[in-house]
């Protein structure tokens, strides 16, 4: 990012590097002005070492060195106070992907001039990397102020800047540490704060953007454990540790289970089965989820296509997969979805998708789009966890869905007054009215089961008739062929 030609030259070194030819004169006064020129080289030459070339800030050496000062100072005096603020542009990699860097660049210098109108003389803006920026606080009455500084930064950064492609808008995270919250012992304290700053930004950044957090000893915890879980994550996929469960839907009108629903579980080498809303929005934060999805449906296809096999039946036994918006969004989906489930041999119509509102709602045309071209090929589409997001049954509608599976929230409460028993209903009679099918979630009793006979939804999941279970004992069941 850095424009090498923009440093600042050194007085007394040409282009090349080589100093001018010294004035004429005595030798004595030759060596002298040599000397000189050798002296405003060396000063240059620390300058750069310690300056960021495009803005002329601080760079990472000098801001480190300043803050171990500072550490050593609140060590001395326990009444001198400061605050280590770690700051990043809010999606700057758009700024440069879509205007060009030389607009960051533009961007990254206007930014940095505010930065430093923000802050009294004594303190320090320094400019880490890319659009990552440091400010250490010296000059704090009270560490509220801290928080002051960093509200005036963000107010300051959210104004729009005029490049040479037009206005950009950009918003920053802040990530606040106070020495009052305690110095470590040790020669790196001062790299543990930055970090610890930097730790508390990525708080902000989780929490919505364009705001500041304080750095807590929990969150440095939190972050350590995430940070570990992503590790495994990753080679999780490579050590085949995920194993898929089985969860049965049964056919309300003849008591047979008719469908399964693969869900996922990760064994994990020390902590046992993992529960996939442990590990599943990580997966989606980091990306995982693609290739974990892509796993998950060519075992579950291959696992179905073998169950056809071995217990034949008038109408073929389906399958329900999950599907994260993540996956949804990769280019080349549908004709990923398309090869994994050619070879694995499932005839596509026996393939169900369960998307969530969130994936119907992001980009309603394109989703619709992609949806349509699976279903071209016989795929299906339920929603799944009615009830819990906000979009209506109507809305929901124009993704033309097979069928919507009502949240277990309500069905568990539809036994405990009239209030959700009518809110199944009406789903239940809208449904119908737009040629949906209604599955229910969630049933763990008899009685719940027979209001959802009376009420004539398809199909019903949940405890009451099992368990998700791993594959081996599923296939038992497929063996008995139970009756409800
Ligand atoms: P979901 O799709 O709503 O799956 C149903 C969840 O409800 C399962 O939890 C299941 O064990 C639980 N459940 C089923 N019947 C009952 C019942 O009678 N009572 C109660 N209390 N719970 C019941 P599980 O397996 O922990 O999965 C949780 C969520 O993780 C799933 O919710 C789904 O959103 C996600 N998930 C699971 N597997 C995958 C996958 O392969 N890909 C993606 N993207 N998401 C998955
Ligand atoms: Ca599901
Ligand atoms: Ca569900």
């Amino acid at each position: 990012m850095a424009d090498p030609t923009s440093t600042p030259r050194p007085r007394g070194v040409t282009t090349d590097g080589a100093l001018s030819p010294a004035a004429s004169g005595s030798p004595e006064q030759v060596l002298r002005a040599a000397l000189a020129e050798c002296q405003a080289a060396q000063e240059a030459l620390r300058h750069d070492a310690t300056h960021d070339a495009l803005t002329g800030l601080p760079n990472r050496v000098l801001f480190l060195d300043r803050l171990a000062h500072a550490v050593e100072r609140g060590r001395r005096h326990k009444e001198f106070r400061f605050a280590v603020l770690s700051l990043d542009l809010d999606r700057f990699k758009t700024v440069n992907d879509s205007l060009g860097v030389r607009v960051g660049d533009e961007v990254i210098v206007d930014h940095a001039r505010r930065l430093e109108q923000c802050v009294r003389g004594e303190d320090m803006v320094a400019r880490l990397s890319g659009d990552e920026f440091a400010i250490l606080l010296e000059s704090l009455a009270d560490d509220a102020d801290a928080g002051r500084v960093a509200e005036r930064m963000l107010r300051s950064l959210s104004h729009p800047v005029d490049t040479r492609e037009g206005t950009v808008f950009s918003t920053a995270s802040i990530g606040i540490v106070l020495s009052s919250s305690g110095l470590e012992a040790g020669d790196d304290a001062n790299v543990r704060l930055l970090q610890q700053a930097s730790v508390a930004m990525s708080r902000a950044k989780a929490a919505g953007r364009g705001r500041y957090e304080m750095f807590d000893r929990g969150m440095q915890a939190r972050a350590m454990a995430r940070l570990r879980m992503e590790t495994d994550l990753r080679t999780a996929v490579e050590r085949g540790e995920f194993e898929l469960y089985y969860q049965p839907m049964v056919q309300l009108e003849s008591g047979r289970v008719t469908e399964l629903e693969a869900l996922l579980r990760w064994r994990h080498p020390t902590r046992g089965i993992v529960p996939p809303l442990d590990f599943i929005p990580l997966a989606e934060e980091t990306g995982l989820i693609v290739p974990i999805g892509s796993w998950v449906l060519a075992d579950a296809c291959r696992q179905v296509r073998e169950w056809q096999e071995r217990f034949p039946r008038e109408e073929p036994l389906t399958l329900s997969v999950n599907l994260s918006v993540k996956q949804i969004a990769q280019p080349d989906f549908v004709a990923h979805m398309v090869g994994i489930v050619r070879t694995s041999g499932l005839d596509p119509r026996c393939l169900k998708l369960e998307i969530t509102e969130s994936i119907a709602i992001d980009d309603p045309e394109r989703t619709r789009g992609m949806l349509d071209e699976l279903r071209g090929l016989g795929v299906r589409m339920y929603l799944d966890d009615f009830g819990t997001g906000y979009s209506s049954l109507g809305q929901l509608h124009r993704l033309s869905l097979d069928a919507i599976k009502i949240d277990r929230s309500f069905v568990m409460r539809m036994t405990e007054g009239p209030m959700h028993w009518q809110l199944v209903h009406t789903v239940r009679n809208l449904a119908r009215n737009i040629g949906v099918t209604v599955i229910a979630e969630g049933v763990e009793t008899a009685e719940q089961l027979a209001e959802l006979r009376g009420l004539g939804c398809e199909s019903a999941q949940g405890y009451l008739f099992s368990r998700p279970v791993p594959a081996g004992e599923m296939e038992r069941m497929l063996e008995r062929d139970p009756r409800w």
